[in-house]
């Protein structure tokens, strides 16, 4: 059984699609596996006037997709509240302080708070504001959740980021990035080191190159209004693709803890090789997805809430470098879109024919799957590694990798409630990130793309093949 926590979690955009869709499962799995027991209250807050006993139907309706315990999932909701609030209001934030002392002291919670970000991104800095005008911090500790996007280039991060430490120390700040709550994500570090050989050959002596895909085969359902402020680049290569890379680019922490990796993480960021404008159309491309071979499926201009001339990309790919020795002339081709033939993200790393000195065949591809099968397989060219039983990589001790991995978010609030940082994003990572990508974004928003440019149903646009070709390379999944 795991050791119970204890914490008044204030949830802001309680009544919204990730709170129901992520959150609270993710809560409920943790209160039945005792991590959540009698210590704990949810406050959820939105401007709807819910009753405590309709959010708390809301809650269990989240959960019956999961589970059919429905004793279980009403004890859980009994630890729910709802209080109607307007972030501008500080009247509003008066209201929830008095409420999260009552639960503080009906629950014993040690006055520990998590705030959760569940809202749209303009409203992070206010609700931060009004946390610290209205004097809701406590003497216990006071963790607060951002969730992703974290500002839409350098400036705009930067204004959030003055905004949240006015009220928040960084050490308080807990940055969303969930790819980094993927079971397979998160076991990269400890692969590496439990593998001395694996991690002896992860260098630009033995590897050809590292190729990073996150591909979806949804279209943008019903997000067009979001994704038309987003896009491609901004939505998934500034924080995932990019975290992604630095799990598997960085040197080895000299001890597995947050301080270390972060420490780690921000210095390879730091060696982003520079990009210049001239350079963009060279190293990134860009697509937007059309109808499918039939015509059955909508274009993206024809997506709901889309501009019918919207030059919005739904697909980017690009070859990013690394100015560092460990790093230095290999690589690193990322890709993501959406309407690819099937939803996978993977990490292909391709080894040289090098690697034959370690006794392992030239050319060797491994090949990390984070999801969907979460963490489930590695494959060693094409082949089960479970079944080859070469020494290249061994499996982790800990089993429950390769069975029914938790969900990212369940993780996250692990971490989030042992003040475990290690797995969310630092301030000084994401302002290299944005510093790079803002250089694509400026450039890409100068010129006038040929879009749609690729079908649905499809691996993208064939500029993304060209871009490995020219290079002698290709693309291990297509
Ligand atoms: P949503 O629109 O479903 O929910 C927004 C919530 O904010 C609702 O509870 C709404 O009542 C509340 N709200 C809106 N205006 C308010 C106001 N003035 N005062 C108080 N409350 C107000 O949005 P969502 O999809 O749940 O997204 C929430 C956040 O999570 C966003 O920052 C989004 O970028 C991020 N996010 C969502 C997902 C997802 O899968 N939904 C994934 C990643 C990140």
């Amino acid at each position: 059984m795991a050791t119970e926590k204890s914490a008044v979690f204030i949830i802001f955009g309680g009544s919204g699609d990730l709170a129901h869709r992520k959150l609270y499962p993710a809560l409920y799995r943790l209160f039945k596996a005792g991590m959540l027991k009698d210590h704990f209250a949810v406050i959820g807050t939105a401007r709807r006037p819910w009753s405590n006993e309709y959010f708390r139907q809301t809650v269990v309706t989240s959960l019956e997709d999961f589970d059919d315990d429905k004793r279980m999932m009403e004890n859980f909701a009994m630890h729910f509240f709802y209080q109607s609030h307007d972030v501008n209001d500080s009247d509003h934030y008066i209201a929830l302080k008095q409420l999260a002392s009552k639960l503080d002291d009906r629950f014993e919670t040690g006055r520990n708070r998590v705030y959760y970000m569940a809202i749209a991104p303009r409203f992070f800095g206010t609700v931060a504001a009004h946390i610290k005008s209205e004097d809701l911090k406590t003497d216990g500790y006071n963790r607060l959740v951002i969730e992703k996007p974290f500002g839409r280039d350098l400036k705009s991060a930067c204004d959030l980021n003055d905004a949240l430490s006015k009220a928040f120390t960084e050490k308080e700040i807990y940055r969303i990035d969930h790819y980094l709550g993927k079971k397979m994500v998160k076991e990269i570090p400890n692969l590496r080191q439990n593998n001395p050989k694996f991690d002896e050959i992860l260098n630009n002596k033995y590897v050809s190159n590292v190729q990073v895909t996150l591909g979806e085969s949804l279209g943008v359902e019903d997000r067009g209004g979001y994704y038309e402020t987003a896009g491609a680049l901004r939505d998934m290569v500034q924080n995932h693709i990019m975290q992604i890379l630095g799990v598997v680019a960085m040197d080895e922490p000299e001890v597995m803890n947050a301080e270390s990796i972060h420490e780690i993480k921000g210095g390879l960021f730091a060696n982003l090789k520079d990009l210049t404008p001239e350079q963009v159309s060279k190293k990134f491309v860009r697509g937007q997805y059309d109808t499918d071979k039939i015509g059955k499926l909508n274009p993206y201009r024809k997506e709901d809430k889309v501009e019918e001339d919207s030059n919005i990309e739904t697909f980017v790919a690009g070859k990013i470098e690394f100015n560092n020795e460990r790093w230095a002339d290999v690589p690193f081709y990322v890709r993501s879109g959406k309407r690819m033939p099937k939803k996978s993200s993977r990490i292909d790393i391709v080894f040289n024919e090098k690697v034959e000195a370690f006794g392992i065949r030239p050319n060797t591809i491994v090949t990390l799957f984070i999801e969907p099968e979460d963490g489930s397989s590695i494959l060693i060219n094409g082949i089960d590694y479970r079944e080859v039983k070469q020494d290249l990589i061994k499996y982790p001790e800990d089993p429950d990798i390769f069975k029914g991995a938790r969900e990212a978010y369940e993780s996250l609030f692990i971490d989030i409630l042992a003040g475990d940082k290690a797995n969310f994003t630092l301030w000084e990572e994401l302002k290299s990130t944005w510093k790079y990508i803002d250089v694509i974004r400026e450039q890409w928003d100068a010129e006038d793309p040929q879009f749609p440019n690729y079908l649905s149903d499809t691996m993208g646009p064939d500029t993304a093949d060209t871009l490995l070709e020219k290079d002698g390379n290709s693309w291990i999944w297509n």
